[in-house]
């Protein structure tokens, strides 16, 4: 099969042939329909979350169509459409069983070592050299072996390639509003970053009847889709930004979210808040970033946590999404971009590193991905 691999952090993807071994015990063959292109993978590619993490075939946002089951698969069979889920999570570890899966400590060490859960790989390069999987899903490909926790069945109206967005954007940006910050009717909330994952952030608000939502973005076409999503102001990103979020909700706004990734705007989250309320960073910074805090307004009891992927069950987190999304309640077509194939997954990377476009999808699979 063909597959977008990194070869070494910094060089641009390669589409190459690449040679995927068939699903064992636990496992599932899909056949990939469309992958979105996030900043995480970015972030790898880039070579900022450390080193030896590739040669690797990534993406981990994705869905398609079930093709074989390994030995002892139960609830797939070929041909049920799923969204990918690159926390398969365990269900017996201390961190499942406290109902915090998405921090699942089982496959956490797999993930790192860039192999499936058995802590092995089933890609590599045409010549035999070995690759890594990313996150258990690599659907940079045309085809992915992934846990079967890993495959999300979804509702037969939602198309694949909006689907393949529900997996990472999706997920983080609305379970970070409904799991860790519990936005409530009425709340006020500030989103800084207002990319793939930042509007799903402010569709969540609105779905939870946040009365004031302040989109913070440098890019103008960001904020008019973050206003057509719900948010009620828009604010240029910038050293001004903390000022004029405070001048439209004077004394600060209950819930603040950062999806940047970056220590300046980390730090901008804190500064809107009010006091009590807590900073949710949802955006991903690079390896060894530190920010720093005022420490004398702890005493304001403000706080600040990160949230990791829905922090919840990220598949049943999923499953749910997948329905809502189905059900019209959370439109996605309008934050694809792009829309590009295997090739054009380098170019989609290049836009995200420039902050250009909320998110490119690439189709491998046109007719499953309603697409063609
Ligand atoms: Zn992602
Ligand atoms: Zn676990």
């Amino acid at each position: 099969m063909r597959a977008a691999v990194l070869v070494e952090a910094g060089r641009p993807l390669e589409v190459r042939d690449v040679v995927l071994d068939p699903p064992r015990a636990g496992e599932v063959l899909v056949r990939v329909a469309a992958a979105g292109v996030c900043h995480t993978d970015l972030h790898l590619a880039d070579g900022r979350l450390g080193e030896g993490r590739w040669p690797v075939v990534l993406g981990h946002e994705g869905a398609g169509t079930v093709e074989a089951l390994g030995a002892g698969v139960e609830g797939l069979a070929p041909g049920d459409r799923v969204a990918f889920c690159f926390v398969p999570s365990c269900g017996t570890c201390r961190a499942c069983a406290a109902g915090r899966a998405n921090l699942c400590e089982t496959v956490l060490p797999a993930a790192w070592a860039g192999t499936l859960l058995d802590g092995t790989s089933r890609l590599r390069l045409a010549g035999g050299a070995p690759l890594m999987h990313f996150n258990f899903v690599s659907c940079f490909a045309e085809h992915c072996v992934v846990p079967a926790a890993s495959a999300v069945p979804l509702p037969d109206a939602l198309p694949l390639w909006q689907a393949a967005l529900v997996g990472c954007a999706v997920v983080t940006g609305v379970g970070a509003v409904r799991n860790a910050a519990r936005v409530a009717p009425g709340e006020t909330v500030c989103v800084i970053g207002c990319g793939g994952v930042g509007l799903q952030i402010v569709a969540g608000a609105g779905l939870a009847g946040a009365g004031r939502i302040v989109a913070v973005d440098p890019d103008p076409a960001k904020l008019a889709l973050a206003a057509a999503r719900g948010a009620t102001d828009a604010v240029p990103a910038g050293p001004e930004a903390v000022a004029a979020v405070l001048a439209l909700v004077p004394g600060g706004v209950d819930h603040a979210f950062e999806a940047v990734g970056q220590p300046a705007t980390i730090r901008q989250a804190w500064d809107v808040l009010r006091p009590g309320a807590t900073a949710i960073v949802v955006g991903i910074a690079r390896l060894g970033a530190e920010v720093s805090l005022p420490a004398l307004e702890l005493l304001s009891e403000k706080g600040l946590r990160g949230s990791y992927y829905g922090s919840a069950h990220p598949a049943e987190e999923i499953g749910a999404l997948a329905g809502l999304v189905a059900a019209g309640e959370l439109p996605l077509a309008d934050v694809v971009s792009h829309v590009t194939d295997l090739e054009g997954i380098e170019d989609g990377l290049a836009r995200l590193r420039a902050g250009e476009g909320a998110r490119t999808v690439a189709i491998m699979d046109a007719a499953a991905a309603g697409r063609d």
